[in-house]
């Protein structure tokens, strides 16, 4: 997919929204790319409204797992910002980039918010690229990487994969697939 410095580019700019996170239990940004134009950024934060916290027991919904506080995911951000301005996001890539308190780029988590694939996927993004932890999918060191958003959906929702991580990554499993190592 993207040369070197597309997916600098890319990342540079999700890192940069990011930057502008509310939460106070992390700072994510997703930058959501069409044709090598940027449609819309998101960084995790409150809407105006809502309770001004992300202590995480403030929720009442505590068996699920991706709503835990008040913020909405970096991800859900750009797509509404995107769809609020009537732009059409069919065939975008995704483009997902966690901070540390520090503004260092950090790999992100296991991927597990079906909330946000769920999303993605109905608005019509085609592919996410993360920059993953090593051995996460059979990588031998951190490393961005490209996944199907049909894919990146049904890997959200497998329990099996879960397991696979905790047990320190899992680089033949069977069950998940990636598009690979993008660089
Ligand atoms: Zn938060
Ligand atoms: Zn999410």
């Amino acid at each position: 997919m993207a040369t070197s410095r597309k997916l600098e580019r890319a990342f540079q700019i999700a890192m940069d929204a990011a930057l502008k996170s509310s939460c106070t239990r992390s700072r994510c940004g997703a930058a959501i790319i069409l044709n090598d134009i940027i449609i819309a950024t998101g960084a995790n934060i409150t809407p105006d409204g809502a309770p001004p916290t992300c202590i995480k027991d403030i929720s009442r919904n505590k068996k699920y797992s991706t709503d835990e506080h008040c913020c909405i995911h970096a991800e859900q951000v750009a797509i509404i910002r995107a769809l609020r301005h009537r732009i059409d996001i069919s065939g975008a890539t995704l483009f997902f980039a966690r901070l540390d308190r520090e503004g260092n780029h950090i790999p992100a988590g296991e991927l597990k918010c079906t909330t946000c694939s769920k999303l993605a996927l109905f608005a019509g993004i085609k592919n996410w690229v993360l920059y993953m932890r090593a051995g996460t999918f059979g990588n031998d060191e951190n490393t961005y990487m490209e996944f199907d958003a049909v894919e990146y959906n049904r890997i959200s929702f497998l329990k099996v994969y879960s397991e696979a991580i905790e047990n320190g990554g899992n680089n033949q499993h069977p069950h998940v697939k990636t598009k690979g190592i993008v660089k």
